[in-house]
């Protein structure tokens, strides 16, 4: 099963992805973990991408295609799996296209979770995310068990950089002229779904799973 998952920073990709792979066994891949995880780490990659991610501007192409490729070639994508945040551009997708052809493959669906512009603002405020794990959590929507703690893992969470107001502006911005006209590509592929993610995480999560069925 290879999905990947569409929507505005904030939709909601990421808590669907992870829902997603728990319950169907397949990694769940966030270019946006994988860079953050880079930039924690101190490596050459995260020191580029953090000055393209701080002011809410995509990653060039080149360096987010280089670094997807590598993670396909592990041994835990061979059953499929759940992309969050990536592709984010046309140039993206269609690389993804062609690298799944060239080995007579293709994606099953692209879930676009669906949730206006207001509503992604108020999201945004109240992200708190793992540091650890990249689980993400929400102070009223999806509390954490424990103020400030992560369930998954127990690791400390904080606000992104790139959640603060100004940023995501900016970042709702970018994903209108970049990364929204995807909606159209997959349409065209025939492998488009669309789920309402005004509702709450479980009724989001009922949508996709019917999807499967
Ligand atoms: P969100 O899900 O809230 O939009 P992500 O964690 O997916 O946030 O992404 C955070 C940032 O990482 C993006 O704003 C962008 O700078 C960078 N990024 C993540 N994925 C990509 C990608 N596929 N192409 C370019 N930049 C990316
Ligand atoms: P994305 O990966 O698309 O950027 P996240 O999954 O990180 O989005 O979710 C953004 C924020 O909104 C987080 O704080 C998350 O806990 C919260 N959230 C996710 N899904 C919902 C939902 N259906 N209703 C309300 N809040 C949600
Ligand atoms: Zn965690």
């Amino acid at each position: 099963m290879k999905i990947v998952m569409l929507g505005a920073p904030g939709a909601g990709k990421g808590t669907q992805a992870k829902m997603i792979a728990a319950k169907y066994g397949i990694p769940h891949i966030s270019t946006g973990d994988i860079f953050r995880a880079n930039i924690k780490n101190g490596t050459e990659l995260g020191e580029k991408a953090k000055q393209y991610m701080d002011q809410g501007l995509l990653v060039p192409d080149e360096l987010t295609l280089a670094l997807i490729m590598d993670r396909f070639a592990k041994d835990d994508c061979a059953n499929g799996y759940v992309l969050d945040g990536f592709p984010r551009t046309i140039a993206q997708a269609e690389a993804l296209t062609e690298s799944l052809k060239a080995q007579n493959d293709a994606l099953d669906m692209a879930i676009d979770v669906d949730v206006p512009d207001e509503d992604i603002i108020e999201r945004m405020g109240g992200r708190r995310a793992c540091v650890a794990c990249g689980g993400t959590f929400h102070v009223l929507f999806n509390p954490p068990r424990v103020s400030g703690k992560c369930d998954l893992c127990g690791g400390e969470l904080s606000i992104r950089k790139d959640d603060l107001p100004e940023t995501v502006k900016k970042r709702l911005m970018v994903y209108h002229e970049q990364t929204q006209p995807l909606i159209d590509y997959y349409k065209a592929e025939g492998i488009l779904r669309t789920v309402d993610g005004t509702k709450d995480v479980n009724e989001v999560f009922a949508e996709i799973t019917a999807l499967f069925e």
